[in-house]
């Protein structure tokens, strides 16, 4: 459950409160400490964390994975594709190379070896 952060009307102290997404915005919050209703939220970020945790959701749910067959090259470079799908971001050129490549039906294993800048194989993800 997300934490919101309010600043009380009432009494003028910062307050944080657990709230479902759902009850947030619906269900009235209460400040701790002196029991006034008078909040203001005073950050907005909790939203982009909200679409964040919904990617990471939909990565580890086991039927995203479901089909997978890790010694098939077009099933692994299906399953990239969808993984850099669900992250969002901008992935290295040669991304791409390795996916087109394991889509042609090329070892992953050579691919990788003929590839050295991958450092590792990790293909980019991380930190
Ligand atoms: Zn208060």
């Amino acid at each position: 459950m997300p934490t919101y952060e309010y600043r009380c009307e009432g009494c003028g102290k910062r307050v944080s409160i657990f709230q479902s997404y759902d009850a947030y915005g619906k269900e009235a919050v209460q400040c701790p400490h002196c029991g006034s209703e008078e909040l203001q939220r005073t950050i907005t970020r909790v939203r982009i964390a909200k679409s964040e945790e919904s990617r990471l959701d939909s990565l580890s749910d086991p039927s995203s994975w479901s089909g997978i067959d890790e010694e098939d090259p077009r099933s692994m470079a299906r399953m990239m594709r969808k993984m850099s799908q669900e992250m969002g971001e901008e992935l290295p050129p040669e991304f791409d190379e390795v996916v087109d490549r394991l889509d042609a039906g090329e070892n992953p294993e050579e691919i990788e070896s003929s590839m050295p800048d991958l450092g590792g194989g990790d293909m980019g993800f991380g930190e």
